[in-house]
């Protein structure tokens, strides 16, 4: 199927329950049913439930579509996730989020983060490798209306960009440095090398400017944390440290694909039924 689709064309395509449970079927099982546990190859289907049942005609172990998936336990329809992973690939506040698929507040906003945690875990894998300009930046206030009325405040940054030979932004990393890797709002060494071992591959050709006053700082890099920035804050009304790095990843991974044929819309559903659920108590946990 051609998944550059519009919003309309895309609803239409998976208008139903059933079209949604084929679409997961096809994404977690290509082969057919393989059992979590003994991966045996046959079971018995029970379709009398929400979504159905598959009972391994082995060992008996019972799992379902979502088992393993972001959408794991959630009572909202396939229908409505599906929506809400289009709409992340557009970048979307919770609050329209809501509106678009008809679901309360709270449960737009856990939507959008079990999504967004899905592109954390899916990011965090793959370092960045080539040629590598790193540079320190941060995010913040981007406007007197971003001061004032969004509450935004300083956050540092690492910003880091595999590039092509021209010079071009390739792929992007954009990390927010935890409070012990921060010296008065600088980056110590320590917390550099830590970013480094993490996420650029050890044989990269790195280039790297720490310091956010420093000249030699790769210009396209800035620019690109600068549009991040602006970006955030003008959708969000003001990001706290706790759910930054996942907005983050969330707007380098829409960026990484701008320049790739494959659609964004199949690799995030892909990612979704890829990745474990992340559960409301972890996400609204308190930092230790
Ligand atoms: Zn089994």
């Amino acid at each position: 199927m051609d998944w550059k689709l519009s919003i309309g064309a895309f609803s239409r395509r998976f208008a139903t329950e059933e079209a949604c449970a084929r679409k997961l079927y096809e994404i977690k099982w290509p082969e057919g049913y393989v059992c979590p546990l003994c991966r045996h190859r046959e079971a018995s289907v029970t379709r009398t439930r929400r979504l159905p049942l598959y009972e391994c005609l082995k060992c008996r172990h019972q799992t379902s579509l979502t088992v393993g998936t972001a959408m794991e336990k959630s009572k909202t329809p396939l229908r409505k996730w599906f929506l809400a992973i289009y709409w992340l690939t557009r970048g979307v506040t919770a609050r329209q989020l809501s509106k678009e698929i008809r679901v309360t507040y709270k449960t737009a906003w856990l939507i959008a983060h079990k999504i967004r945690h899905a592109i954390r875990l899916t990011t965090s894998e793959l370092p960045l490798t080539g040629h590598v300009r790193v540079n320190e930046d941060r995010h913040g206030p981007t406007s007197l209306y971003s001061v004032y009325r969004r509450n935004v405040k300083y956050q540092t940054l690492i910003a880091a960009a595999s590039i092509s030979e021209e010079g071009k932004l390739l792929r992007v990393k954009l990390h927010q440095v935890p409070a012990e890797h921060l010296f008065v709002g600088v980056t110590t060494r320590y917390g550099m090398r830590c970013f480094l071992q993490q996420c650029v591959a050890s044989e990269a050709d790195l280039k790297v400017a720490p310091g956010i006053y420093n000249s030699a700082r790769y210009r396209p890099l800035n620019a690109f944390c600068y549009e991040a920035s602006r970006f955030m804050n003008e959708i969000y009304c003001g990001i706290g440290p706790k759910h930054l790095q996942a907005y983050l990843d969330e707007y380098g991974y829409r960026f990484n694909f701008t320049s790739r044929e494959e659609s964004i819309v199949r690799d995030l559903l892909r990612q979704c039924v890829a990745r474990p659920v992340i559960t409301y108590p972890k996400l609204t946990r308190k930092a230790a």
